[in-house]
């Protein structure tokens, strides 16, 4: 495969260049790092989307500069905060990365900008970088909208007070069963 359309040894200068795009697709257990997060297994979870973008940005009198732009998405089971059960989360990931010559020039840029820096290579491993992005991406807490199993109400609930009280139909049943025969 060429390298610059190899998204695990991408020549991130020429696709740039040559404004790259790649996307696809691949089962979780291809980014074991990222599988080790989900929860449980009652609940599937979907495959890892990935698009990577090269393009090259001239800055008014600047030299060019060399960017990949990259977007992930996984629905991930993980455990619900508030009822401990799994929840299917979407975890999206979405960032741009400036690539610079060398280590000193990305340690100089890093005091100076907010751009995400790394240093340019011919063999890029863009899936790990959509990996940690996705990591980086999970939610902290995550929570159902509405969980599932309301959190059983204690016997102070009147509804659940009556409920008991009331006669067991199958019991009643059973009286009649035994009764005397009129
Ligand atoms: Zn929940």
């Amino acid at each position: 495969m060429e390298k610059k359309s190899d998204p695990q040894h991408l020549d991130v200068l020429a696709f740039a260049r040559d404004a790259g795009h790649l996307q696809g697709e691949g089962a979780l257990a291809d980014w074991p790092r990222l599988a080790e997060e989900q929860h449980g297994d009652t609940l599937a979870a979907g495959a890892v989307l990935w698009q990577l973008t090269g393009r090259t940005l001239t800055p008014s009198g600047g030299a060019d500069q060399i960017w990949l732009d990259l977007r992930a998405s996984v629905r991930l089971p993980m455990q619900c905060q508030r009822c401990l059960t799994p929840v299917l989360d979407t975890v999206e990931a979405e960032r741009s990365f400036r690539f610079v010559a060398d280590e000193a020039t990305a340690a100089a840029l890093d005091d100076e900008t907010e751009e995400d820096i790394l240093v340019i290579s011919r063999d890029f491993d863009a899936l790990a970088l959509v990996e940690d992005e996705l990591i980086l991406s999970l939610p902290l807490v995550p929570l159902h909208e509405v969980c599932p199993q309301a959190v059983p109400m204690s016997a102070v609930d009147p509804a659940f007070e009556e409920a008991a009280e009331r006669p067991n139909p199958f019991g009643v049943l059973a009286g009649l069963k035994t009764g005397k025969p009129g």
